[in-house]
């Protein structure tokens, strides 16, 4: 006899993309396209913040919901982007994306609650809601991988409480139009539901501001929850800084929970978040021209390929294309079997598509240098030769 771990924990299962950041392959030379993670490193003024809080000592405990200027610079954003009134007590600083998510819906569903996941979507929201024993239900993917909000609708029930949003979208990195974000705020509104939206991908936009629920309807930001990060706009995965944008009740009571569990996200983080709020934004710029490149050179090459469809990639890191000619080309069986073929033969990492509920299809992040990605993209062909 010996103790054993809940249902739950035994059934868990680790997150495939961070799986795919940790792929082995005995190629000599491999090139993952895997992880959504930015290769350049943060703009300089992120380490420098860093080391005078470290030099000048703020390194102590600080405010469970973080930084009042970091709280209050967020705030200050989110009300000139969407029009909506946004204080200081509306935002909480999380250790990144993922705890923002994870508190948010720990603090609204009950075990057995449902939120609505359109499909593809990252695994990570496919995953959290069962760690409270509560269930992710999914729409399926559409061929142009942008949701359809009459079959979200349809897939509402008396246990729904939250709708996730997430455009620009992983992994689809497609911007959902106008008309569809509306009607699933609409909708929202209609049946007294939630919005999760995951807007870490905002500012990597090729096409514009990407409609957002609240800039849409300042309305729904009682019912909305922003979740952002520093991670991808600013390249500062590691420093582990996000944040939660939600009712000021939604707000205090992620601080309780945090108050008993992680207290605040880094100090040193947070200062050096802090800084890359106040740059010009010509690093950003420049960033996303970078972005573009490989956006252009990545479709370009994928659409070359025989057995290769793609419908559209409209920011900075991600195209999921469906190859499920290519599978069948090649006598595979799935999506699994041609990431793996492709890490055998050619070295290259990517993630297959059934993790985000879309088989036949493989994720290619694109933020890579751009003589790799050059590299990549040749190899690419090559396996199809
Ligand atoms: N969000 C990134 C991705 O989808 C990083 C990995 C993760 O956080 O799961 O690749």
């Amino acid at each position: 006899m010996s103790p054993r771990i809940n249902r739950v924990a035994a059934d868990a299962r680790p997150s495939p993309t961070m799986g795919a950041a940790a792929g082995k392959t005995s190629h000599e030379d491999p090139i993952s396209l895997a992880v959504g993670e930015p290769s350049d490193p943060p703009p300089p003024e992120v380490a420098t913040a860093a080391e005078r809080a470290i030099a000048e000592g703020r390194t102590r405990y600080g405010a469970v919901p973080g930084l009042i200027a970091l709280r209050e610079r967020v705030a200050a954003d989110h009300a000139e982007r969407t029009g909506a009134p946004t204080s200081a007590d509306n935002v909480v600083v999380t250790a990144g994306g993922k705890p923002a998510l994870m508190d948010a819906l720990r603090c609204i569903l009950e075990p057995g609650d449902e939120m609505i996941v359109p499909l593809p979507a990252w695994p990570t929201f496919l995953d959290q809601p069962r760690w409270l024993s509560a269930k992710a239900v999914t729409v399926p993917a559409e061929p142009d991988l942008l949701p359809d909000p009459d079959r979200i609708a349809a897939a509402c029930t008396g246990r729904t409480k939250i709708i996730l949003v997430n455009s620009p979208g992983n992994p689809s990195g497609r911007v959902w139009p106008h008309d569809r974000m509306a009607a699933i705020v609409e909708l929202a509104k209609q049946r007294d539901l939630w919005l999760l939206s995951d807007e870490v991908y905002r500012d990597l936009s090729l096409v514009g501001p990407a409609p957002e629920p609240v800039s849409i309807d300042p309305e729904v930001a009682s019912r909305t929850i922003v979740v952002d990060s520093f991670s991808k706009r600013f390249s500062m995965t590691g420093w582990r800084v996000g944040t939660v944008t939600a009712p000021a009740e939604l707000a205090s009571a992620i601080t309780a929970l945090m108050s008993s569990t992680v207290t605040h996200a880094c100090a040193v983080s947070q200062y050096a978040a802090l800084a890359a709020l106040g740059l010009d934004g010509t690093w950003e710029a420049s960033r996303l021209e970078r972005h573009r490149r490989c956006r252009d050179r990545a479709v370009a090459a994928l659409d070359a390929l025989d057995g290769v469809a793609l419908s559209g990639s409209d920011s900075g890191l991600y195209a999921f294309p469906d190859v499920s000619g290519w599978i069948s080309e090649v006598g595979l069986e799935d999506d699994h079997a041609l990431c793996a073929h492709l890490k055998d033969t050619q070295g290259l990492l990517l993630v297959p598509g059934t993790p985000f509920g879309a088989s036949g299809r493989f994720r290619l992040s694109w933020s890579i240098a751009e003589d790799r990605l050059d590299e990549a993209l040749g190899r690419l062909r090559a396996a199809k030769t």
